[in-house]
Formats: structure tokens, C-alpha cells, sequence
């Protein structure tokens, strides 16, 4: 597949990833898929070669790079075949921490994230009765001294098991009693190794795809008040203003994963043949995959108008809720052409067609559904009324 996407500056970060997902091929992934086993040599890799530091700046020991170098690095794992959804977190959800945390704060967990020694890849929003609805959550944190006392629930807390450290966002002043609609909750960064069993319980919950994803009970959890990030109270925009990295960065791994069908499906169809030819001679083949491409395409764009903007400290809101939403509809689409084109081999486990499908499947429903990225784009962009 030829493309101006891989003929761009970023060559060199592109081709050391691929050299490195060359070493996790798909028996590594059908195995840990079939067991539902965390795929700990990948990200121990991924951590050495400093790629999930990209995004920490040097001063903290990190690699310094840009928005849209962080998304080449995700984009080539997916492409590759690999999973980056073992990881993705601990290249952005640091961010809330390098954006608000104190000074004592940074010094202290990000050269350790830097270096791999911490592990900060659980991010605790979603709740079981809140679902979207985020300013609706029940975890309470309640000041008591010089902690506070954690009670509630988290679902889909994925890769708890996984992390040392948990960004959980908490309501520490009652909703009605807040000061605004947005105001009243708390960011914590949460030492889950000293957390486990004195209050914080984490129970694994399987799905379709292997995500290591859990719920997490916190009951009478003592968190020291020195693991509030920023300001108490203000935790919401604080979250919010972690979105548009998660955003485009999972949007690159869509792209990815559409890059990786397309891919797959030229080549089979190419090289398939029933009735006499290859099955890519006929226009009803051919056109789904060439449709495929030119979904990526769009997308990809779309990703790279967001990281620039975003490298650019220019708002980019719009543009990361449309580049996850067209990436996560073409690889979607892609996935499915993949299947077909595939006939009954798209179904077997050793194509690992199915695979991908399944793990892509995730990307319309988090880490924000389709219907809210329409919301935002319908009341953010072109001012019509809030629907909710
Ligand atoms: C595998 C997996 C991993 C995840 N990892 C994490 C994680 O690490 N941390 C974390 O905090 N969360 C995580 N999530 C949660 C994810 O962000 C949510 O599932 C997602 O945001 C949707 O929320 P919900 O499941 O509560 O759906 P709901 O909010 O219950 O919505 C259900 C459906 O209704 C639609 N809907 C709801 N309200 C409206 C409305 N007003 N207008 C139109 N449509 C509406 C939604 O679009 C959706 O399709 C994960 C989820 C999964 C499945």
C-alpha cells in the first residue's frame, strides 16, 4: 500500500517501531487472546525503547516529542498487528499530571514514569449508574485530617491490574452544594500498591476482545490529601482537558488498525483466486477495499489537523472529537471489509482478521461513543441547542 502517511519526517520513529512489533507477531496475540493474559513483554519493550515516554517532557526525563509523533508511535503499532491498548494510557494520562500537578508532584512521578519504574495506566471516570454522564458520578471523597476517605465504584477502570498508579476523578463537594454545574469534583493520583486491600478491591471483567479491563470498589480507602491534583473542586476540566490527547492518539491507532485490514485485504485478494482469477479483479471486491482506503485516508487527515493544532496550543476540541469519530467509523469499516473480503478464512483464528475486528470494534463506543461526539460537534461547532 503506498500512501504519503508513511513518507513523512517521522520515517525513522515509524520504522524502529515496526522493528520492535516485528518481535510480537500474531501467535504472541492469538495466545494471550485466548487466555486473556496481559501482554507484559510488549509494553516492558514499548517502556525500554522510551516510546511510551514520548510524550513526557525531557526535563522529566522523557523523550519530548510532539502530538503527532506520539501518534505515528500508535499508529504503527496497530499497523503492525500489535495492541496498544495494553499501554496507550501511559503516554497520555500523565498529562494531567505534567498540566496541573505541583512542582513536588512532577518531580516525583514523572521522571519514574519516564523511566518505566511507575506504571500510570488507569484512568477511573466511568461509573456503573453515571456511564456518560461524568458530572453524575458517586464516588465520594470526603476530607478527614490530612487525607481523605474514598467510597464508591469505578467500571471499566482498564489495566488497574496492570498500573501502580490510578488518575481517579471523585466528588468532594456535594453536587447541590457545589459552586457550579462542573464544579466539586477532585482529581487524585491514587499509589494503588499501597491501596490494595485497605480499601481498594479490583475485580477483572472479561470481554470480547482482551483489554485487561476491571471495576474497582473503594471502600473507606485513606488517600493522603497530598495526591489532590491542582485544585480541589476543579477536577472536572482537569479531566476534560486530558480528552483531546486521548483522542487523537486513539483515533492514530484506528488508522492504524484500518491501515493493517486494508493491507491485509489487498494482498488476499490479490493473491485469492475462485472462478479462474484473483478475487481483486472483480469491481465488487476491488471497490470496498479502494472505499476502505479512502475512509483512512480522510481520517488520517483529520488526525493530523488535530495533533498540529494540538502541538500548537491552539484548541483543538472539534478537531480531536471528528478525527476519533471518522477514525473509529474507517477502521470499523475497514474491519468489516476485511472479514468479507476474506470469506470464510476472515473467521479463523489464525488470520487474525477476527482478532482485530474485535479489538477495534471498541473504538465507536470509548473512549467517547459516537453519539457524543455528535453532540459535541452539534452544540460546540455549530451552536445548536444542548441535548442533554
Ligand atoms: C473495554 C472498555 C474500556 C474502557 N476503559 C475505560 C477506562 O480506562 N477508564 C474509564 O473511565 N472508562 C473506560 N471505559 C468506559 C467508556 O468510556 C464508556 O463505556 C463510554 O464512554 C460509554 O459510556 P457508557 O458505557 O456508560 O454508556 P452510556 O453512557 O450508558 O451510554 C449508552 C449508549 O447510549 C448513548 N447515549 C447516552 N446518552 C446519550 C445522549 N444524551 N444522547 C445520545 N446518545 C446517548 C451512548 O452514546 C451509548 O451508545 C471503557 C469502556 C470499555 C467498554
Amino acid at each position: 500500500m503506498t500512501s504519503n502517511a508513511t513518507h513523512d519526517d517521522l520515517a525513522p520513529i515509524r520504522e524502529s517501531v515496526r522493528a520492535l512489533c516485528a518481535n510480537f507477531p500474531g501467535e504472541y496475540w492469538r495466545r494471550l487472546d485466548r487466555e486473556r493474559a496481559y501482554p507484559e513483554e510488549f509494553v516492558a519493550a514499548l517502556t525500554k525503547a522510551g516510546f511510551l515516554a514520548a510524550l513526557i517532557p525531557e526535563e522529566y526525563g522523557g523523550s519530548g516529542l510532539t502530538m503527532t509523533a506520539a501518534a505515528a508511535i500508535m499508529e504503527e503499532i496497530q499497523a503492525s498487528g500489535c495492541n496498544g491498548a495494553a499501554c496507550h494510557a501511559q503516554m497520555y494520562t500523565m498529562g494531567t499530571l505534567l498540566r496541573h500537578g505541583g512542582t513536588e508532584q512532577k518531580k516525583r512521578y514523572l521522571p519514574a514514569i519516564a523511566r518505566g519504574e511507575l506504571r500510570l495506566q488507569a484512568f477511573g471516570v466511568t461509573e456503573p449508574t453515571s456511564g456518560t454522564d461524568t458530572l453524575s458520578l458517586r464516588t465520594t471523597a470526603v476530607r478527614d485530617g490530612d487525607h481523605y476517605v474514598v467510597n464508591g465504584q469505578k467500571i471499566w477502570t482498564s489495566r488497574a491490574e496492570h498500573s501502580d498508579l490510578m488518575l481517579l476523578l471523585a466528588r468532594t463537594t456535594p453536587r447541590e452544594q457545589a459552586k457550579s454545574r462542573t464544579a466539586g469534583l477532585t482529581v487524585f493520583l491514587v499509589d494503588m500498591r499501597t491501596a490494595k486491600n485497605k480499601g481498594l478491591t479490583i475485580r477483572p471483567i472479561r470481554t470480547m476482545m482482551n483489554h485487561a479491563t476491571t471495576e474497582v470498589f473503594f471502600e473507606n480507602l485513606r488517600v493522603p490529601a497530598e495526591a489532590v491534583i491542582g485544585k480541589e473542586g476543579e477536577g472536572f476540566r482537569y479531566i476534560l482537558s486530558g480528552m483531546n490527547a486521548e483522542r487523537i492518539l486513539i483515533a492514530a491507532e484506528c488508522i492504524g488498525d484500518a491501515k493493517w485490514f486494508i493491507q491485509k485485504a489487498t494482498a488476499y485478494a490479490g493473491e485469492r483466486v475462485v472462478f479462474g482469477r484473483p478475487i481483486g479483479q472483480n469491481q465488487g471486491v476491488q471497490f470496498p477495499i479502494a472505499r476502505a482506503y479512502i475512509g483512512m485516508r480522510a481520517a488520517e487527515l483529520m488526525v493530523r489537523e488535530a495533533a498540529a493544532l494540538y502541538e500548537a496550543g491552539r484548541d483543538c476540541g472539534a478537531e480531536a472529537n471528528m478525527a476519533k469519530h471518522l477514525a473509529a467509523e474507517a477502521s470499523w469499516a475497514a474491519a468489516d471489509m476485511c472479514v468479507q473480503t476474506h470469506g470464510g478464512f476472515g473467521f479463523a483464528e489464525e488470520f487474525d482478521i477476527e482478532r482485530k475486528f474485535r479489538e477495534t470494534r471498541l473504538y465507536t463506543v470509548a473512549p467517547i461513543s459516537t453519539n457524543l461526539v455528535l453532540s459535541y460537534i452539534a452544540e460546540h461547532v455549530l451552536g445548536l441547542p444542548r441535548s442533554y
